[in-house]
């Protein structure tokens, strides 16, 4: 049977009496306060001419739930006319990598075409592209092969490569000369180089460390130089970019002795809501070694491992603290390069997916309006809201839930956006239930086990995991194929088998034992002949 968003939608409003939420209700152009926490404006003048001139890039992070071409096609223009200058594409292990290096490729990875038309779409919109490859750390998707497991820093993590190993370079170049190759006139490499969590710890790096007298500092350093002096070398029209956690606290001459300021430029992440954990003489130093600096803001993917739906005011808030911070700098700060607004698909290789990247387009074009105008106002929200095609202002505050889905809007995913946000609410009412009076006071594990169950709430119980279990397998009916408008077949697999499956199968499993316990019919304890 076919059923409508909007029909669906209704169903939902009928279910989900638990709304409470003002900013669902509140229409557009309505003139209440905005919600609690979120700073309406911090603009300045420096920040109208830094934060305007500047970069803002969208980090399309490939790791997990990599788009269809057709998706992009859809999204371009809309982060385009919402202020973004640019794209910082993750690939990993969506790269068509090739020849010795074409076991690296996921089973769905984009084709050298597909790279082609990616690019032809950003020009096309007017958004700079900068791809980036891992050369140190997070360096997952090469270590997991068998191939390479001799390169690991710690032979039984994935982590982090060896950097003395004489294999390492030779694979680094040639991933990087593989991504150039087929990025002829672009102008920016990222060369990744965050959370080296494993640094000289195999007995060769161990050695050279304590006989160079190196600190952890100048032994990162020393790779990141080496690469991308090699990088520089063979490409001097490149600028190189790095994440810069692993360099934060080393001392102005460690990065001066290092020339690491020569053929690199930091890129700052920082993801909280509230105070930013940066040292105090952080642009300082870096103004006085690099020729540019970046900031990397988040939209999703930073707010926990297994997070469904952005806490959009958490985001906003992230970015307007990127405003202020760069404000109360700003004397401090030479050549802000721009900011990248990150978007995680998943933590790490291995971890579960995050936000889906409809789920939150939302959000992002809510930041993207922080970072444009270097404020955030009911203007905004209402212009952002509008042009998605919301029918009421964008819900900020997904939690608590289950709340009213919200089914207005016209972006594209937006059915992905409603069905997740069905999802969220039908976890959060199988959470209510396996945590209510009758289930925690009269089918504990115990009781279950002894067959001690009085029929009058297992009926009670039964009646409401049914109900769950009905919503939630036509959800699933009508959201894969929602899913695979976006999405590779392969990622709606992950992403149903990750979430949805394995609650639909506990589901059952508590149906099944309902059953059977109300066929037993309240009998004395240890009662065994039903089974
Ligand atoms: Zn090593």
């Amino acid at each position: 049977m076919h059923l409508s968003l909007r029909h669906y939608y209704h169903g939902m409003l009928c279910y989900s009496s638990v709304a409470t939420y003002i900013l669902y209700t509140t229409p557009l152009h309505s003139s209440v306060l905005m919600p609690m926490g979120v700073t309406t404006d911090v603009s300045s003048s420096y920040i109208m001419e830094t934060v305007q001139v500047s970069h803002r890039l969208v980090h399309l992070d490939l790791k997990g739930a990599p788009p269809r071409m057709s998706y992009y096609e859809q999204m371009f223009p809309i982060i385009s006319s919402f202020g973004a200058t640019g794209l910082l594409v993750e690939y990993e292990d969506m790269f068509p990598y090739q020849d010795c290096l074409a076991h690296l490729r996921a089973p769905r990875a984009y084709s050298p075409e597909d790279i082609a038309k990616l690019r032809t779409l950003a020009t096309t919109h007017n958004l700079t592209f900068i791809p980036l490859v891992q050369t140190f750390g997070h360096f997952e998707f090469v270590l997991k092969h068998d191939e390479h497991r001799s390169i690991r820093e710690i032979e039984h993590y994935p982590n982090a490569l060896c950097p003395t190993h004489p294999d390492s370079f030779p694979l680094v170049t040639k991933l990087i000369t593989q991504v150039i190759e087929l990025h002829p006139n672009d102008k920016y490499l990222h060369i990744g180089a965050d959370e080296v969590w494993h640094l000289g710890k195999c007995p060769r790096c161990h050695n050279q460390m304590e006989t160079n007298k190196n600190t952890p500092a100048d032994f990162f350093l020393e790779w990141v130089f080496k690469v991308a002096w090699w990088v520089k070398t063979q490409h001097p029209h490149l600028t190189l970019i790095m994440w810069d956690d692993m360099i934060r606290n080393a001392s102005l001459d460690t990065l001066k002795e290092s020339s690491i300021g020569d053929v690199v430029e930091p890129m700052v992440w920082q993801y909280q809501s509230t105070k930013f954990d940066l040292p105090q003489d952080l642009f300082i130093k870096y103004s006085a070694v690099f020729k540019g600096i970046w900031g990397a803001s988040a939209f999703k993917g930073s707010s926990g491992s297994t997070q469904f739906l952005p806490p959009i005011q958490h985001h906003i808030n992230n970015n307007l603290n990127w405003i202020s911070i760069l404000s109360e700098h700003k004397s401090q700060i030479n050549n802000f390069r721009g900011i990248c607004l990150t978007g995680w698909q998943r933590y790490d290789h291995y971890a579960v997916l995050c936000e889906l990247l409809p789920v939150a387009l939302p959000c992002l074009c809510l930041c993207l309006r922080v970072m444009s105008k270097g404020s955030f106002t009911e203007d905004d929200h209402d212009y952002i809201s509008q042009q998605l095609g919301f029918s009421h202002r964008i819900n900020v505050m997904p939690f608590p839930r289950p709340q009213i889905v919200d089914s207005s809007a016209t972006f594209p995913g937006h059915k992905v956006y409603v069905g997740v946000q069905m999802w969220s609410n039908f976890v959060c009412k199988y959470q209510a239930i396996s945590n209510s009076e009758a289930m925690l006071g009269w089918f504990s594990d115990y009781l279950r086990s002894r067959n001690f169950t009085n029929p009058v709430q297992v009926e009670n119980i039964l009646t409401q995991v049914i109900e769950v279990e009905e919503n939630m397998k036509d959800l699933r009916t009508h959201l894969i194929p929602w899913l695979l408008e976006v999405l590779y077949e392969d990622t709606v697999e992950e992403w149903v088998g990750s979430f949805i499956d394995p609650l639909l199968s506990k589901l059952k499993s508590v149906v099944d034992e309902c059953r059977k316990q109300i066929l037993i019919g309240g009998r004395v304890r240890d009662y065994t002949s039903i089974n």
